[in-house]
Parts: C-alpha cells; sequence; structure tokens
C-alpha cells in the first residue's frame, strides 16, 4: 500500500520505523499481520486500504506505555474520569489513540476510532473499525478454539463476525472472572440479542 499522504504526514516506511521503536519484536510482527490481514478485508469490503493500512500498524501502538502515561493523558485530554479505574487492556486503545494523534499526526477520526474501539468494540462501529476489530483476533498467528469459525464468518459477513467475537470475548471475560467493561457490555447489546 503506497500512502497518499493524505492521512499520515510518513511514508508508510517512516511510520513502520516510529511504530518499531515503541514495541518488543513481536508485537511488531502482529502489528504488520494485522496490517495485512485488515487490507486484505478492505479490499473485500470497500473499504479505503490506506486507512486500513494504518489502522492495522497503528492499533497497539501504545501497548507497551506505561500506566503513568496513560494516567497523565486520560488528565490532559479529559478523558472519561473512570477509565483510570481500568488498565492497559483498556486503555491502550481508548487512551491509545490520543497518543497516537499527539505523537503520530494522525488525526482521520475514523482511523482514530478503529483504534479506540479494536478491543472493546463499541455500540457504532464503521466497516473500517469493523475489520480492525475482526482483523486483531483472526490475524494469521491467532490460535484458540473458535478462531476458525472466526475467520470463515469475517470472509461471509463482518456485522456476524463482530458478534461471534464479542460474545466469545465476554463468554471468556466471565469464565475467567475478570472484570468487564462497560463499553464492552455496550457492545454485547448492541451487536449480539435478535432484535425486534
Ligand atoms: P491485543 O492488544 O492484540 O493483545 O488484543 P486486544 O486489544 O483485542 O485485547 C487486549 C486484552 O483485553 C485481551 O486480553 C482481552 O481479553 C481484554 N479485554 C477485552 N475486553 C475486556 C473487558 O471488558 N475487561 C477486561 N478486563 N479485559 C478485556
Ligand atoms: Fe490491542
Ligand atoms: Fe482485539
Ligand atoms: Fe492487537
Amino acid at each position: 500500500v503506497t500512502y497518499t499522504g493524505r492521512y499520515t504526514a510518513d511514508s508508510r516506511d517512516q511510520l513502520l520505523a516510529k511504530i518499531e521503536k515503541q514495541l518488543k519484536p513481536a508485537r511488531f510482527a502482529h502489528v504488520q499481520r494485522v496490517e495485512h490481514t485488515a487490507v486484505k478485508l478492505a479490499k473485500q469490503y470497500g473499504v479505503n486500504v490506506e486507512k486500513a493500512s494504518i489502522a492495522g500498524l497503528v492499533h497497539d501502538y501504545a501497548k507497551q506505555r506505561p500506566d503513568e502515561d496513560f494516567i497523565e493523558a486520560i488528565h490532559h485530554y479529559q478523558l472519561d474520569p473512570d477509565l483510570v479505574n481500568w488498565n492497559n487492556a483498556i486503555w491502550h486503545g481508548l487512551v491509545g489513540a490520543e497518543l497516537i494523534k499527539s505523537e503520530l499526526g494522525i488525526y482521520d477520526e475514523e482511523i482514530l476510532d478503529a483504534v479506540r474501539y479494536h478491543t472493546t468494540g463499541n455500540r457504532y462501529m464503521t466497516t473500517l473499525a469493523q475489520i480492525i476489530y475482526m482483523a486483531d483476533y483472526i490475524e494469521p498467528a491467532r490460535d484458540f478454539d473458535g478462531v476458525e469459525q472466526a475467520r470463515l464468518l469475517t470472509s461471509q459477513s463482518l456485522e456476524l463476525a463482530v458478534a461471534y467475537q464479542t460474545k466469545h470475548t465476554l463468554m471468556y471475560l466471565l469464565e475467567n472472572n475478570q472484570r468487564i467493561y462497560p463499553k464492552t457490555i455496550d457492545t454485547y447489546n448492541a451487536w449480539v440479542p435478535q432484535s425486534g
């Protein structure tokens, strides 16, 4: 994917170099697999492939930042104060998007929302956000019970795939006595039960 300059002043190689500095090698390899998966899905579903590439590469940009960076950003950007009661799993997307904006100069709100919602999902997700949510879940190195079903569903219907991931992640969190972030429940209610 060749970048046009619309969404980042960096070339893809320049963006890759900045991301590599932030991440351990295994995480850097993961984001490149998510990018590749997201670009394929973008072509299938008629989404801007440059946005899919950028969102895939940056989605875990903040994953290895210290907790203090997120606490500071929650205050500085006046995000929901309840966020301070959560942890890296919840912060790296929802708060990480602000670090991507300020440090990488990526201002496209659809890309930023795709990053924000890649972990918890959201009531409203653009097709790009659905693609990043699914690409993160099914990238080729993912190996868990149900990943083949998730890959098949993603190739057939993004909506059914989002519902599948949302339900299975919630079941996994419940099974392991994890705290459920409210947005995760909102996503479940929006995507999983039959409407009407
Ligand atoms: P990764 O960054 O590529 O490893 O993947 P994600 O960003 O999708 O997920 C990060 C972690 O957040 C995973 O372990 C999820 O199970 C976890 N997670 C997702 N939703 C919730 C939630 O509501 N509560 C908690 N405690 N963890 C969650
Ligand atoms: Fe993540
Ligand atoms: Fe995910
Ligand atoms: Fe990821």
